[in-house]
């Protein structure tokens, strides 16, 4: 067993943390001061980016892509993690989905978001469907051809810079084993179309500038070629997108885990009370030990994961207790980061009340965490009745 980096491997990291480092800490206190991100800012980093070579670099090749494997993407995100989601979003990856476009909508949608023309938002999540999104009123009805469309979506994150959402919504209801259920479409709704309003949502706490929106369907009239992927088939095409967004939260909570612990760790040497430094009490080394093994374990879940995929293994076990520990490590590893600066900690001065913000984020989002004890526990038990009831 290897569990060496290959060379391109090692370069895919050694980059995409230099990038992070010069391209984007740098801007990362005044957009956290002013909840804003100019979009000359934001359009450098995509530049540069697109320069670097590392845009959608999740896509593949044969439509312009970088074309990274699983664990390849997962280590470049895992590097991105550090960095604050409202810089970082100019650092391209395009949704998965669109790799579903027919011709025409790849023309339209696929090749500009690869480019870095056009940028995508996703929109499942409604104020009444969260964790179960198959529980959405968004809905959709035939009319002379058209789907029309009419509900809202909220918490729908970088909408207001993009140029199209995806997004899915109810047309129809089927019966399965687990009863009536509501079928699923996934269409491609462009900035601007009639009956579509993209309104700004709420104020986040942490990775300020990261605009969450709240999206508006009032009889929206999409034409069956707005479809994405097949009729009430939304969810097919989703789940491979879900597959690499657990794993992308996965990794994102352990790059900003260990950029949290980094922060905190030479402190432990600089600081003195009682006479000696306060890494030589125990409650402090305990707690560094404990906080680099959670961050080491959470780190080779999410690669073993990440390789089971590009494997072509079952992996969705792994990848729901990836996202599951990752995510519950990152909110851990950063509340002791803070408990380490003591008072200071506290302090808008010490970035650690910004990585205390930012440990949360990943608990809540995907289906909240006490949800993925269910999702890991379904994927093992074979009982005679669901433990999901989605
Ligand atoms: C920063 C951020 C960005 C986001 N971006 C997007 C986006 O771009 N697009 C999008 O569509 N959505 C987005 N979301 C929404 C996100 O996916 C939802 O917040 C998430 O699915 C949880 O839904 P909810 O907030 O309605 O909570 P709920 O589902 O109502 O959960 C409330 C509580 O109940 C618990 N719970 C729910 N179900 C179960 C269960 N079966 N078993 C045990 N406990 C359960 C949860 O863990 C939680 O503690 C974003 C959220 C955040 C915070």
């Amino acid at each position: 067993m290897d569990f060496g980096l290959s060379f391109e491997q090692e370069m895919i990291v050694d980059t995409v943390r230099e990038f992070v480092e010069k391209e984007i800490y740098p801007h990362e206190a005044e957009v956290e001061r002013t909840g804003e991100v100019p979009i000359e800012i934001g359009h450098e980093i995509r530049d540069k980016c697109i320069e670097a070579g590392y845009f959608a670099a999740n896509i593949a090749e044969e439509f312009g892509g970088g074309g990274l494997g699983a664990l390849d993407f997962t280590l470049l995100e895992r590097e991105l993690g550090r960095a604050s989601n409202a810089l970082a979003v100019f650092f391209g990856r395009p949704s998965g989905i669109l790799m579903a476009c027919n011709a025409a909508q790849r023309e339209k949608y696929l090749l500009p978001a690869v480019k870095g023309e056009k940028f995508d938002a996703l929109a499942m999540t409604e104020p009444e469907a969260g964790s179960d999104v198959r529980g959405m009123k968004c809905s959709a009805k035939l009319d002379g051809g058209d789907w029309v469309v009419n509900g809202s979506k909220h918490f729908i994150s970088h909408a207001n810079i993009a140029h199209f959402v995806i997004v899915f919504v109810a047309t129809g209801e089927e019966q399965s084993t687990r009863g009536t259920r509501k079928k699923i479409t996934c269409f491609l709704v462009d900035r601007g179309t009639p009956g579509f309003e993209i309104r700004p949502g709420y104020n986040s706490v942490s990775h300020r500038g990261y605009k969450n929106c709240i999206l508006n369907f009032d009889n929206c009239r999409l034409p069956e070629s707005q479809i994405l992927g097949e009729l009430h088939r939304g969810f097919d095409i989703a789940n491979d997108w879900l597959y690499s967004t657990r794993l992308t939260v996965a990794a994102t909570s352990v790059g900003r885990a260990r950029r949290a612990f980094e922060y905190a760790l030479p402190y432990t040497t600089e600081r003195k009370q009682f006479g000696q430094q306060i890494c030589k009490f125990q409650g402090v080394s305990f707690k560094l030990a404990d906080m680099i093994t959670e961050i080491d374990a959470a780190d080779w879940l999410t690669l073993a994961a990440a390789w089971r995929l590009d494997e072509g293994l079952d992996a969705n076990r792994e990848i729901a207790s990836a996202k599951l520990y990752a995510t519950e490590m990152l909110a851990r590893v950063t509340d002791e980061a803070i408990q380490i600066f003591g008072g200071m900690g506290y302090m808008e001065e010490v970035d650690s009340t910004l990585y205390l913000r930012r440990g949360k984020q990943y608990e809540l989002m995907l289906g909240g965490t006490d949800y993925w004890y269910d999702i890991v526990a379904e994927e093992m038990i074979d009982a005679d009745e669901p433990v999901v009831l989605t």
